[in-house]
């Protein structure tokens, strides 16, 4: 095993749901692979077993992404571990369910520190530490088109995301670095079915055209189209993909 690697992956939030299947299609798509998580050291390290029992390369790195610290910290190691970083993937995010009432500041404020201020200084590191070619990808959300009640805060985050990828696009001129979001439809992991009966659940599966939630294998391809030779022309883009669910 080489201490450098060709080519590095950063996913951030991916000791779970649709960041471990970003990190190992990466994986097998040829990237060393830095599978970051918050608290489920666990399921990190099964990530980067999985990995390594197939040939590839992994560290798991502890950072809370909205710790500006830890986020420097974050990207050290992973420059000190693997000499270079090519991808960043911004993966990691909460979603809490709360009306737009005086009370519920406290889930607006976890919100964007975790979503908006965390993508911030993930983004912001990436883009001074990113090799020539250089991706960065985002993730968002479809749901941002519906404006359910309950998702203010989520939904506030998540534009404010969109936003931000466009900006630092611009701010990259000049570098050959791409930077897009993936706004995926509902998808089936854990932060989806929280809180949800099989009614609802049914129900919102049964909006889009496809009649049916996404799977994480669907969003992590299109991150890999980002990240890979086919993605290069594609820059400053929110790729929406939830099968139809608009
Ligand atoms: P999960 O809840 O299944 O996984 C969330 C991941 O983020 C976990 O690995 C978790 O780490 C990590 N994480 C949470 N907070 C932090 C933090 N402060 N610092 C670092 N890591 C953190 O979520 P999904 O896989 O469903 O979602 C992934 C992304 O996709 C999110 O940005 C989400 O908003 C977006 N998305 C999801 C949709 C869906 O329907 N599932 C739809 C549209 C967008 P740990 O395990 O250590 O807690």
């Amino acid at each position: 095993m080489s201490k450098h690697p060709e080519r590095v992956a950063m996913v951030t939030g991916a000791s779970r749901g649709i960041g471990r299947t970003i990190a190992l299609k990466l994986a097998n798509d040829g990237f060393a692979v830095v599978v970051n998580y918050a608290g489920s050291a666990e399921c990190a390290a099964s990530v980067v077993a999985e990995i390594e029992a197939a040939g590839g390369q992994a560290r798991a790195l502890q950072a809370d992404i909205s710790d500006a610290g830890a986020v420097e910290q974050l990207f050290a190691t992973t420059m000190a571990a693997f000499g270079r970083l090519d991808v960043v993937v911004n993966n990691a995010g909460i979603m809490k369910m709360a009306p737009i009432t005086s009370d519920n500041l406290d889930v607006l404020d976890q919100t964007l520190a975790i979503n908006l201020r965390g993508s911030w200084l993930v983004m912001a590191k990436a883009a001074e530490v990113l090799a020539q070619g250089g991706r960065i990808i985002a993730l968002s959300s479809s749901v941002l088109a519906k404006s359910f009640p309950g998702y203010g805060a989520y939904i506030a985050s998540k534009a404010g995301v969109e936003g931000l990828v466009k900006v630092l696009a611009n701010e990259l001129r000049g570098r050959e670095i791409t930077v897009n979001a993936v706004a995926p439809g509902p998808v089936a992991t854990e932060l989806f079915f929280e809180g949800k009966s099989e009614e609802q659940v049914a129900h919102i599966a049964a909006m889009a055209p496809l009649e049916r939630l996404g799977q994480p294998e669907e969003i992590a391809g299109t991150v890999a189209f980002l990240a890979g030779p086919d993605g290069g022309w594609v820059n400053a883009q929110i790729l929406r993909v939830n099968g139809g669910f608009a």
